[in-house]
């Protein structure tokens, strides 16, 4: 059993407290029914433009680092468990896409689906609404990048086949005990690499996002991870540091730490201020996927050595690492 917890949303004037125990955090659907806009220009000064599709809003597996969260809070909720059990579903999401593109299509070079919240939360297997937007990708032929972590995007294979698609696996933990502390409601990493290898089986391009890297937590899984995944069909990778917009979500993230793994807790806190200049909080935008020390160094050189020796792919490494949306644009 859950129990609402969010930190104060900084974007409103007050701020609310239990006095007593709180209330259970049960997951509340809303339906969006006017969305009028389904495509995002999300835009970094490191790495120019990208279009990004997000059906959802807040993400059922609930990631502790999950920088989606603040996005929640733009919309008057918590970042806390309301991101996690309060989700809007844009139910036209389809529609709106299908003439969003019709208006667009020359100018659109490629639609990134993610970003925002996980296009296979638990919802879509019966929404279905990824599903239908991939259908209208497919039928004008834009090419699409999928970022995830549940295998249902495997029941998506026929439309898939006929796309020009990339899927990300988000695997940022070797075990599973290593991933449920900081990954709340996600499926297994063994769960997720048996669907790259289902999806590479039939012939569609996939590869693993080692993000984020917490140092001090799952920097020694990186070997592992990238050989895993060449055995299931990737070809394509990338890696980021973990990194927080916001004292609200930091607050969260501490507190599960310290609760979820309280041995470990300090440590990595000390390890992530030291890549921050003595700071939990990122200085400036462009700084907030790479560190500054050392031992991020160290990572990124052994990320780079077993990248080349399992021959991933140079090129499809540093376009998908360049996917960083600005975050105020999506609502
Ligand atoms: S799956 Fe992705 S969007 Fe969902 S909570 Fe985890 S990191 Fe956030």
């Amino acid at each position: 059993m859950r129990y609402v917890e969010n930190p104060p949303n900084p974007f409103e004037k007050y701020s609310s407290e239990f006095l007593g125990e709180p209330s259970p955090a049960k997951l509340e659907v809303y339906e969006e029914k006017t969305t009028k806009k389904i495509i995002t220009k999300a835009w970094s000064s490191d790495f120019g433009s990208r279009f990004t599709v997000n059906c959802y809003r807040g993400c059922m597996h609930a990631c502790t680092y999950c920088f989606a969260r603040r996005y929640h809070e733009f919309l008057g909720y918590g970042s806390g468990t309301d991101f996690e059990t309060k989700i809007v579903v844009k139910v036209n999401a389809p529609e709106v896409l299908r003439a969003e593109l019709k208006r667009t299509r020359q100018k659109m070079p490629h639609l990134d689906f993610s970003f925002a919240t996980d296009p296979y939360l638990p919802l879509e297997a019966s929404y279905e609404l990824t599903r239908n937007c991939l259908k209208v990708c497919r039928e004008m032929r834009i090419p699409t990048l999928i970022v995830t972590k549940s295998p249902l995007v495997t029941r998506d294979i026929d439309i898939l086949k006929d796309l020009n698609v990339t899927v990300m696996f988000s695997i940022p933990f070797l075990t599973k005990e290593k991933s449920n502390p900081l990954e709340l409601y996600t499926p297994n990493p063994d769960v997720r690499f048996r669907a790259m290898k289902t999806l590479s089986d039939e012939g569609i391009k996939v590869g693993i996002g080692v993000a984020p890297v917490i140092l001090g937590y799952n920097e020694s899984d990186i070997p592992k991870l990238l050989e895993k995944a060449k055995e299931n069909g990737a070809s394509k990778a990338f890696m980021s540091l973990v990194h927080f917009d916001s004292e609200s979500i930091l607050d969260y993230f501490t507190k599960r730490l310290q609760e979820k793994i309280p041995t470990k807790a300090d440590k990595i806190l000390n390890t992530m201020r030291r890549e921050r200049g003595g700071k939990l909080l990122h200085k400036s935008y462009k700084e907030r996927v790479s560190g500054t020390t050392e031992q991020w160094e160290t990572a990124k050189k052994m990320f780079d050595i077993h990248f080349k020796r399992l021959g991933f792919d140079r090129s499809e490494k540093s376009e998908t690492v360049e996917r960083v949306p600005v975050q105020r644009s999506l609502f």
